[in-house]
């Protein structure tokens, strides 16, 4: 096959009957409707002069539109540019210029942000003009074309253009739905965002199933909705973040029984293994698939199949990756050592935009392993655990704190809902463990009770020295916890 998204997008509009495809705000929506719409919008964006390689911005919140003009941009040859709808002006500006965007696509409660912002290029508020366009055939693109432009990296610095191509994203999106689907289950509950790496991925996995696909979207999480519409629709099995586990458990689980949901699958950010084994036995039936991955990697790099994962590990290696993990001079250490986490293979983005050309070949980052930052190691069977991202280390006196180790102690505290470490800057000891918590609804826990109950499981070097409590703590579009706003916070 072609393996590029326009060619996988057009079979999907036709392989099945039509059925009810697509839930959101009260409403089913059917897919032959949903198809036809995906079709005229990429006429409606050819009528518009958009064609192969032309960058466009889609920053809208989760609708039943977006993965329809991905689609149709894909299909018009153009590059999708997904933008979290929470992005500020700032950021946006930075992500227009830098991409040199032919046009924007957003929603009307967006439409000022964009207005401010994108000055001389078009902008399609809602996609009802381009789907009055007469339908249109597909543009043809080469599989190591561009098909994504992702901008990453805005919690530690400016952000980066990831440059994924139609070959890397058709096979990653392959290779997760055939390491995750199980026969039968189809109805998805998908409460993360589909501007991220994660929602994009799900959204071409969609378009590569083998039995007709349902999903129940969620424009924003909140966990008593989650129960709710998990119940209510019948949801199979769903994609979640390990943040969302976190607040479900503060939810009472056993008054919502889901007897219908298998599985989810969990990744983007640390999942404490004690959340995975709580959340399981408050819900009985429901297998949580954890796995690892980056925008670089088109979002999937690993991902612990259903009958063979490894709980606290973040599963195998898709078959398109080889992972390697290097010690500081960049040598392979043995099985079962520490180093940094490193992935090489052809869905590899192509490198990130401004910095690498793509090669010839399209074969990715020309040839070369990406240094993940992440730290972790590989068991004899290949399974992969991760102990943090390097750049978040805190070094204390000379030891190595790893915040993740902190703050999974303090997360099993009954009374906290979730908590995030950062290092202060100290004179005496270069970097102070500081702990941000959120506490449950009725909690009493006092700051020293917290500092008493971290420096029991983690130690005397590593406990934090301060609880500081906020009402909630600072995340980002996929609930992950945002670092850089809470060294802000630190004053
Ligand atoms: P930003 O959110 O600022 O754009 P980011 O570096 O978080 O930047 P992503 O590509 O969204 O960008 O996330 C990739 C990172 O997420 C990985 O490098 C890793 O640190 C973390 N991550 C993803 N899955 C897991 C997991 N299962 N366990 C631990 N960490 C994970």
């Amino acid at each position: 096959t072609e393996q590029t998204l326009g060619q996988l997008a057009e079979e999907s509009w036709n392989r099945f009957d039509d059925h009810d495809s697509v839930f959101y705000e009260g409403v089913w929506h059917r897919s032959h409707a949903l198809a036809e719409r995906a079709r005229r919008m990429c006429g409606g964006f050819v009528e518009a002069g958009i064609g192969p390689g032309d960058r466009v911005v889609v920053m809208m919140a989760t609708s039943p539109e977006v993965p329809l003009i991905y689609q149709a941009l894909w299909a018009a040859g153009a590059v999708v540019t997904p933008v979290v709808f929470l992005v500020g002006t700032e950021e946006l500006r930075h992500i227009l210029t830098n991409s040199g965007a032919a046009a924007v696509v957003t929603s009307p409660e967006l439409v000022d942000t964009v207005r401010a912002t994108a000055v001389d290029i078009p902008i399609y508020v809602d996609t009802a003009k381009l789907e009055r366009a007469p339908e249109h055939g597909r543009v043809s693109r080469d599989p190591a074309d561009l098909a994504a432009l992702m901008y990453t990296g805005g919690t530690t610095g400016t952000a980066k253009g990831v440059m994924l191509s139609h070959r890397g994203l058709w096979r990653v999106a392959k290779d997760a739905y055939e390491m995750s689907h199980q026969e039968g289950k189809n109805r998805a509950l998908v409460p993360v965002p589909l501007s991220h790496a994660y929602g994009l991925i799900i959204s071409v996995a969609a378009m590569h199933a083998t039995e007709p696909q349902q999903a129940v979207l969620m424009r924003w999480f909140e966990p008593k909705a989650f129960l709710q519409l998990a119940a209510e629709q019948h949801v199979q099995y769903g994609t979640v973040v390990p943040a969302m586990l976190q607040l479900l458990l503060a939810e009472p689980l056993e008054s919502h029984p889901l007897p219908d949901l298998a599985y989810l699958t969990c990744g983007a950010a640390p999942l404490g293994r004690e959340v995975l084994e709580e959340f399981e036995r408050r819900m009985p039936g429901v297998q949580v698939l954890e796995g690892y991955g980056l925008t670089e990697t088109s979002a999937v790099t690993t991902f612990n199949p259903p009958g063979r994962r490894r709980i606290g590990s973040v599963g195998l290696p898709l078959p398109g990756y080889t992972i390697t993990i290097r010690d500081g001079d960049g040598e392979a250490v043995e099985i079962g050592d520490v180093g940094e986490i490193c992935v090489s293979g052809e869905s590899l983005m192509l490198g990130y935009w401004g910095e690498h050309e793509p090669d010839p070949e399209g074969t990715a980052l020309v040839g070369a392993e990406l240094h993940t930052g992440d730290i972790g190691c590989v068991d004899d069977d290949g399974y992969l655990y991760i102990v943090d991202r390097k750049k978040d280390l805190i070094i204390r006196g000379g030891f190595n704190v790893f915040p993740r180790d902190v703050e999974d102690a303090l997360n099993q505290h009954p009374d906290v809902v979730i908590s995030g470490v950062v290092g202060r800057p100290d004179p005496r000891v270069g970097e102070e463990v500081v702990a941000f918590v959120q506490l449950g609804a009725g909690a009493t826990a006092t700051a020293e009770e917290l500092i008493e109950w971290a420096r029991d499981r983690v130690g005397r070097v590593k406990y934090p020295r301060e609880v500081r409590f906020v009402d909630s703590v600072p995340v980002t579009s996929v609930l992950k916890l945002d670092r850089k706003a809470l060294r802000a916070r630190l004053g």
